[in-house]
């Protein structure tokens, strides 16, 4: 930890006046309390704040359709037929990837069901009495992942024949700790060994904020001839990646969360180009991802565009990607890099301010369980509470500070870089340590 941090509101003005991405601030709504007030926002982790352009993008695809009708889709501003083309180069400096490895189509856990059907091929041999036999088919992922993808997961292998407890190797924590250690995973890796077909993690994990070491783990993955992708939910627009150097099979995310492009909206993907340029590679189809100079020749017979834009099926949502291009307009003027160099220092500070919060009033309860080293973790700290837990979440939202709350027992706290301030950070350190209990 920085030991030069101090705990005054002095202090946190200074930072926040020497921080060269401070006016991004500005360029965003704050949520409101019911009287007005303005509220202090770490919630991007799990919705982001809207950016004030995202408005006016919306607008203008409102008034290229009233305008133009159909014909919108070859005149207007952003022809809708080429939209997703828009959001690539945006997107590609997001992944860290090259722009033929990333297209935004769908939804997140639509394109996870997708990119297992690309990415999840168990193999099976047949015994001399005829049965099937498994061979190549086990997932590792981390144990209490996001519901979601142990659903998505459970309904893959359940698909393929196979059962959850047999197919799906879930790792958890040694006792004691509340992370994963690298060296676990990795040697979980190597153990599965040939009957792995898939290590299927987070990126930064949404319950302890643990990052995961991505390229360690897509390296293990790749020794036992296994393929690697990740959920990149609670990643993007979070760590600095780069997805296609770390040799990354695949990878998905939503756009809602540290992307502040608005609830439920569309999701990225990224494919390594030695699949996506591989036209062998099996896919769910649609006419969207069919090579777009003779998409409309509507004839029989798959050709797939090349890279990532082969495997969209629909046509683009043009008003979800209008707010979510206006997003990543900004993250290009921020740049990823700047992004994670204040988060790294901002998510510090809060850990500082918290554990003086602690020090100074004992009726706090709770432990940091995200990792306390800054290349093991993003913008997220989660807090393991005791059962005061929620007395403490509902005190700091009566005080106008929006974090998190997750079953049983943690309260996630996430300065987002983009828009949140030292000063910020201070004052959710004061009111913990006002916590009256
Ligand atoms: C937020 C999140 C989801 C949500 O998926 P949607 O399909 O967008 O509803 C899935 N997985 C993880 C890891 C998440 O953090």
């Amino acid at each position: 930890m920085n030991q030069s941090f101090e705990n005054t509101a002095e202090f946190a003005a200074q930072l926040d006046q020497k921080d060269s991405l401070s006016q991004f601030r500005e360029q965003f709504h704050f949520s409101k309390n019911e009287n007005g007030e303005t509220q202090i926002y770490l919630c991007g982790n799990s919705l982001g704040l809207q950016p004030k352009s995202a408005k006016q993008a919306l607008i203008n695809e409102l008034e290229d359709w009233a305008k133009w009708g159909v014909e919108g889709h070859f005149h207007g501003r952003k022809p809708w037929f080429h939209y997703h083309k828009f959001l690539t180069d945006y997107t590609a400096e997001i992944a860290g990837a090259k722009p033929h490895e990333v297209v935004v189509m769908n939804h997140l856990t639509v394109n996870l069901h997708l990119l297992m059907y690309s990415f999840y091929r168990p193999t099976f041999t047949t015994s001399a009495s005829g049965e099937k036999i498994p061979q190549r088919y086990k997932i590792i992922m981390e144990a209490g992942a996001f519901p979601s993808d142990m659903y998505a997961v459970q309904s893959q292998v359940e698909g393929h024949g196979l059962r959850y407890d047999d197919a799906v190797i879930e790792l958890s924590p040694r006792n004691g700790e509340f992370t994963l250690r690298t060296e676990d995973i990795l040697s979980a890796i190597a153990e599965a060994g040939d009957q792995l077909a898939l290590s299927f993690f987070s990126g930064v994990q949404y319950y302890t904020g643990q990052l995961f070491n991505i390229p360690a783990i897509t390296k293990a993955a790749h020794a036992v001839g296994a393929l690697a992708g990740f959920d990149l939910a609670h990643t993007a627009g979070n760590i600095d990646l780069q997805l296609h150097d770390w040799d990354v099979d695949f990878a998905a995310w939503c756009s809602y969360k540290y992307l502040n492009s608005g609830p439920g909206n569309v999701s990225g993907v990224y494919i390594h180009e030695r699949h996506g340029l591989n036209p062998e590679t099996k896919r769910m189809s649609g006419w969207w991802g069919h090579k777009e100079d003779v998409r409309f020749l509507m004839k029989r017979g798959y050709i797939p565009e090349p890279g990532a834009a082969g495997w969209q099926m629909s046509n683009a949502p043009v008003f979800g990607m209008a707010v979510h291009l206006a997003s990543l307009e900004l993250f290009h003027e921020a740049t990823m890099s700047r992004l994670r160099e204040k988060s790294r220092s901002l998510t510090s500070y809060l850990e500082f301010v918290l554990s003086q919060a602690k020090l100074s009033n004992p009726v706090l309860q709770f432990n940091i369980i995200t990792p306390a080293n800054p290349d093991e973790r993003g913008a997220q700290l989660s807090l393991l509470t005791d059962d005061k837990g929620k007395a403490l979440f509902d005190y700091l939202f009566a005080k106008n500070i929006i974090a998190d709350w997750r079953e049983p027992n943690v309260i996630r706290v996430a300065p987002a870089p983009m828009y949140n301030s030292y000063s910020d950070v201070f004052a959710v350190g004061k009111a913990f340590m006002d916590f009256p209990g």
